[in-house]
């Protein structure tokens, strides 16, 4: 029988909270009476987090446990639970009880209400001010560069439905763009606001470096959502405007030369060069990253909703 919730938490070095969140989860869940399985990933921790998480599963034969062979981040971390769950639905949190358990029946009461993806957004966050308006900006722009219209991306708390998880594939800090990804394959996405609480045990994983990797996982994600299964829609697009500029430079410059003018020295000459070279390559750079598109056509029938 599958369980109700699969619940999966990466951890990295969170040997003085696992203990206390789990407490906090049987709590939860006993009371609520759901069917569950809980997922910890140990990321690669160097402290006893390992070995508290071996006591947890002693106790409680619902927890398992997945040990990284090293750190490979949180995107990983948690694609390994998604590819391991066997729950109708599927809930991500953090291990470091900044996260509330408490918050968990709400977010199944969301998805039960027929959203795919439930998102927590942490109205009251309690974090460094360094890391609250980065933090602001980042997921402002993300919300326009995604056309997905919630507030707080990256959030570790959310509730899924197990097809979504499924049909996710994460790598490299990707974990932060889950609701775009998820939205971009038609999934609903939506969110509710939650608790969140100050890091009282372990550190904080992420520093301000955070911020140009975001970035530029931006835009990563944005050119993958719009573009990945039509690379030549973009690069050909750019390199067909480079290439017609520069054709008209050419051929203006070519009209002066009939016309006996000299035109080796006009700057001109050299921009129309560089405009038709440009043009070229971005067109052919655009054919060969078709090539590489068509190695991962999306699986059309992870597409059907239902079949009537
Ligand atoms: N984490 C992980 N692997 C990593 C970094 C972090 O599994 O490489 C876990 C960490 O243990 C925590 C969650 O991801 O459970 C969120 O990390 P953290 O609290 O450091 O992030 P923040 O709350 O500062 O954004
Ligand atoms: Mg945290």
């Amino acid at each position: 029988m599958n369980p109700d919730l699969s619940i999966i938490i990466p951890v990295k070095n969170e040997a003085g909270n696992v203990r206390e969140l789990h407490r906090q989860l049987m709590h939860v869940l006993h009371v609520r009476g759901f069917d569950y399985e809980i997922l910890f990933i140990d990321d690669g921790s160097r402290d006893t987090t390992l070995q508290e998480l071996l006591k947890i599963r002693h106790a409680d034969p619902f927890v398992r446990v997945f040990e990284m062979r090293k750190n490979v981040g949180k995107a990983l971390a948690l694609q390994v639970g998604f590819s391991h769950a066997r729950g109708t639905y599927v809930i991500t949190m953090d291990g470091d009880l900044q996260d509330d358990p408490a918050e968990i029946p709400r977010f199944v009461a969301k998805l039960n209400t027929g959203a795919d993806v439930v998102s927590g957004w942490k109205i009251k966050r309690k974090d460094p001010l360094s890391k609250t308006i980065p933090s602001k900006i980042f997921n402002k722009l993300t919300a326009v560069c995604t056309g997905v219209e919630i507030h707080d991306f990256n959030c570790g708390f959310k509730a899924y439905r197990r097809e979504v998880t499924r049909s996710l594939t994460l790598y490299g800090e990707l974990h932060r763009y889950i609701p775009a990804l998820a939205a971009w394959k038609g999934y609903r996405v939506t969110e509710i606001p939650v608790k969140h609480h100050p890091r009282k045990q372990g550190k904080s994983k992420y520093g301000i470096t955070r911020i140009f990797k975001g970035f530029f996982d931006l835009i990563t994600v944005s050119f993958l959502l719009q573009y990945r299964d039509k690379p030549l829609h973009l690069f050909g697009t750019v390199g067909f405007v480079l290439f017609t500029l520069g054709f008209i430079a050419g051929g203006y410059l070519t009209y002066l030369w009939y016309l006996d003018i000299v035109i080796w020295n006009r700057p001109l000459l050299i921009l129309s060069v560089l405009l038709l070279i440009l043009g070229v390559q971005f067109f052919f750079f655009g054919l060969i990253a078709e090539m590489i598109a068509t190695q991962h056509v999306p699986d059309a029938r992870s597409m059907v909703k239902h079949e009537y």
